[in-house]
């Protein structure tokens, strides 16, 4: 219903404004339904995924064809395995998660889930599949119950408080002044970059889709913060695939699978010990931030 009532000016803002991030996807084309860049095929039907592999075969893509971001990348996530993407800054991590999300299409090469062509499906489909935690979740300014349930927006009372109890939400609302019932403040000011992410990870909980997306946020967190989001990770992608942008490497060294992302290319992949037995850019960046620590 709010998007009927947003006046067309703010809509435009709004737009304008998730367009660059990662973290505006869900609401983006969930929330206000504006025509995203991508075509759908004429009665492309609906995916459902049951396992919840991702595969990405030959995948090349630019913004601008003189500039290419990432070059012939593959790699295989089988189901429920968990998955991390490292690499520095403009390495193209977050475009990788934009394609998947079919925010923009691949140049060339084709992304699969379970070993479905993603261009092939409906748009929502595809992006009901997909659990978002972004770096800086948008709060609506409303309670947090409420944020919690956009998730899931028929979930009862009971699945909410369920799902803020296992995203480790439950300590910090205590000491609120109206617990669940209290406003977040115009675009969750009121609320820690840590505790933005749990309320993501509550909605996610509540979503229940077979692939999670989770972009880690850059700002160090204190460490309580971070054992609390690792901890309501755990929980959500247990019996999930998921796919995270790690940023401190200390978070991902249970992950599966660890592709290193170098200027556009997947330089290494393997799980941590591997990684660090081969001794290249993966073993170099683990002593930076060892020594940084
Ligand atoms: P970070 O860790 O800093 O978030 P990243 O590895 O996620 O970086 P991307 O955000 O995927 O990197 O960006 C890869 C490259 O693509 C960067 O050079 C960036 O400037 C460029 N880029 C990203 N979005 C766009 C866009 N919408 N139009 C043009 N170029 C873009």
């Amino acid at each position: 219903m709010m998007q009927i009532f947003m006046p067309l000016n703010l809509l435009g803002f709004v737009y304008r404004e998730m367009k660059g991030s990662m973290a505006n996807i869900e609401k983006m084309f969930d929330l206000l339904a504006m025509k995203p860049d991508v075509a759908e095929v004429d009665g492309a039907p609906p995916i459902k995924v049951t396992g919840g592999s991702i595969e990405f075969r030959n995948v090349s893509f630019h913004y601008h064809p003189d500039r290419p971001i990432l070059k012939n990348i593959n790699f295989r996530i089988g189901a429920h395995e968990k998955v991390a993407v490292v690499g520095s800054s403009g390495a193209g991590k977050s475009t990788l998660l934009k394609l998947l999300f079919r925010f923009y299409d691949a140049s060339a090469g084709e992304i699969l889930l379970d070993g479905v062509n993603i261009r092939d499906v409906s748009l929502r489909s595809l992006r009901a599949q997909i659990g978002v935690v972004p770096q800086d979740t948008v709060l609506f300014n409303t309670s947090i119950l409420e944020n919690v349930r956009y998730g899931r927006i028929d979930a009862s009372d009971a699945d909410v408080m369920s799902a803020i109890k296992r995203a480790h939400l439950d300590a910090f609302i205590a000491g609120l002044p109206e617990g669940v019932n209290t406003l977040v403040g115009e675009r969750g000011l009121k609320l820690s970059g840590g505790e933005k992410q749990r309320v993501a990870i509550a909605r996610t909980l509540l979503k229940q889709p077979p692939i999670l997306v989770f972009d880690e946020a850059t700002s160090s967190l204190d460490s309580k913060s971070e054992q609390s989001i690792l901890l309501a990770l755990r929980e959500v992608a247990a019996a999930h695939t998921s796919l995270a942008i790690a940023h401190r490497l200390s978070t991902i060294v249970d992950a599966d699978k660890i592709l290193v992302l170098d200027n556009g290319e997947i330089v290494e992949q393997g799980n941590h010990h591997e990684l660090l037995a081969f001794g290249g850019k993966y073993a170099q960046l683990w002593q930076l931030q060892l020594k940084s620590a």
